[in-house]
């Protein structure tokens, strides 16, 4: 199963990560990205994971 992580040094928080897919992805008070939840049925995690703009989500 895929592991998804963010690099919350490099997290703009622009919020696209969280627009595509909800699920996984939600940016906080903090300004920066988090993962709720390793696992959506319908999205393409690495797909997310190439569209972000500094390229601070990884999956493995
Ligand atoms: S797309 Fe990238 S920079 Fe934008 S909020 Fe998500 S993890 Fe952060």
């Amino acid at each position: 199963m895929a592991k998804v992580s963010i690099d919350a040094s490099t997290c703009v928080g622009c919020g696209l990560c969280e627009q595509s897919c909800p699920e996984v992805f939600e940016v906080q008070g903090d300004g920066v990205a988090h993962i709720k939840s390793q696992n959506c049925g319908s999205c393409n995690l690495q797909e997310i994971a190439d569209s972000c703009p500094v390229n601070c989500i990884k999956v493995s």
